[in-house]
């Protein structure tokens, strides 16, 4: 995500960590390389313009706190300046009579089907009934494809055929009521591009059903069309939010950053992935840290929370800290590691100098060793794990053949694992000094 841009700032700001007092100089130089990395990055010009003159109004002679150098102040007013222009978080809006009606819209091929289905499943975690209605009558295969989702989200999908889409969502409203749903969401048609007759028809829509929110997605990949896009739609229906597909590619931040201050329309959603699950509740501080390549802390935090046995992992925490965890408990940090997700992800995610080696690493190798770990683990007895001491050489022939490894990958394991406690003690020591060094 945003990997030119964030390497561009990453620089600018390097230059600034080596001097020593923040002049004017200093900024006007900065800026200069902001301004020409975001509009690389394809962000308005406007957006650029105001941006870069409220970062400088409030770097130049600001106090630099003892706590900070002069590149990580003139960071933090970055990071404080994006998340403006990216705008607040706003929840959706699901209050009023049920069923409450929110309503997709895009151009084809942004992955509104796709972020219906995702919403659904997220809204349905909350709780909510949810309706799905196909009202693409136009392309058979758009129905299919939401049809087929519903099944594997197990959401029921409203469809009647050769019915035009604003009576079909007459159709659907009535019996969503009768059904007691709570949210009925219709997947609109999309077109290649702007067009009169659609935009008429989601009008006529927007009328019979009165939707609470009218989310459009947008393709991130396309850059500042984004806007003309948001600009087209808004234009006849009454865009509530956006959802901000794909991501996950190479888009160059264009799209993240000027949408909002562009339409004024709020950023409720992010797709980040093909996979039903791949949707994020839009977190401005969250990416804008990612925009500046700081790492996605918030992120690492909320999945490891979601994924971890908070009684277990504080048992655990506590073990690390005096060095007395076996190779049991680290089977276990495994599988909880396992949970946040696949390797790559979790690397991206890693902060300051953490993130700088993670970055060397390769995700496939580490997902390689990760698998060898865990086979090499799994073939030791629970008494081996808890006492490795009771590996002689021919059980570690016996696990390395058991796990498809070789006896020098045991041992590079237990090498591991006894430096780790060593450090652990050291830490336990030093009283944790140090170990902040690695975020910065
Ligand atoms: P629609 O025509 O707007 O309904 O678009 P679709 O939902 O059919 O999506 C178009 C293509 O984009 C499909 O191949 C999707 O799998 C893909 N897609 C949708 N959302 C995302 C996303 O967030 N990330 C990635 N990488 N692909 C996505």
């Amino acid at each position: 995500m945003f990997e030119n841009l964030t390497e561009r700032l990453n620089k600018v700001f390097a230059g600034l960590t080596r001097r020593g007092k923040l002049s004017a100089e200093d900024v006007d130089v900065a800026m200069r390389e902001v301004r020409i990395a975001l509009l690389e990055a394809d962000v308005h010009y406007s957006v650029v313009k105001s941006f870069v003159a409220n970062v400088k109004e409030r770097a130049v002679g600001v106090e630099v706190s003892e706590a900070l150098n002069p590149g990580q102040q003139v960071i933090k007013i970055v990071h404080e300046e994006l998340i403006k222009t990216l705008g607040p978080s706003e929840r959706l809006n699901l209050t009023g009579e049920k069923p409450r009606v929110v309503m997709f819209v895009g151009l084809q091929g942004s992955g509104k089907t796709t972020q219906t289905a995702k919403v659904a499943k997220f809204l349905r975690g909350q709780g909510e009934r949810i309706l799905l209605v196909a009202a693409d009558p136009y392309r058979p295969a758009a129905v299919k494809q939401l049809q087929t989702l519903g099944q594997r989200i197990d959401v029921e999908v409203f469809y009647q055929e050769g019915i035009a889409p604003p009576e079909l969502c007459k159709r659907a409203f009535v019996y969503a009521q009768k059904g007691g749903f709570s949210v009925m969401m219709i997947d609109t048609a999309g077109r290649s591009q702007l067009d009169q007759a659609l935009m008429d028809e989601l009008g006529a829509i927007q009328k019979i059903v009165h939707p609470v929110e009218i989310l459009l997605v947008v393709d991130s990949m396309i850059g500042q069309e984004a806007l003309h896009v948001a600009e087209g739609f808004r234009d006849t229906v009454k865009i509530t939010g956006l959802i901000l597909s794909k991501m996950d590619g190479d888009s160059r931040g264009g799209a993240a950053i000027s949408i909002r201050s562009v339409t004024g329309v709020p950023i409720k959603f992010l797709g980040t992935g093909e996979g039903i699950d791949a949707l994020e509740s839009y977190d401005p501080s969250r990416l804008s840290s990612r925009i500046l390549g700081m790492g996605d802390i918030i992120g690492l935090i909320e999945r490891a929370e979601a994924a971890f046995d908070e009684k277990k992992s504080m048992q655990q925490a506590g073990k690390m800290l005096s060095g007395h965890f076996s190779l049991e408990d680290f089977a276990d940090q495994l599988k909880q590691v396992r949970k946040m997700g696949p390797m790559r992800q979790i690397l991206e995610m890693l902060p300051g100098n953490l993130g700088k080696v993670a970055k060397q690493v390769d995700p496939n190798e580490a997902e390689k060793s990760l698998k060898m770990t865990e086979a090499i683990l799994s073939s030791m007895t629970a008494k081996e794990r808890l006492n490795p001491d009771l590996l002689n050489a021919s059980r570690k022939r016996r696990i390395a053949s058991g796990s498809g490894t070789e006896v020098q990958d045991v041992n590079k394991l237990l090498k591991q694992y006894r430096d780790a406690q060593k450090m652990m003690k050291t830490l336990q020591k030093t009283g944790g000094r140090g170990l902040s060094n690695l975020f910065r």
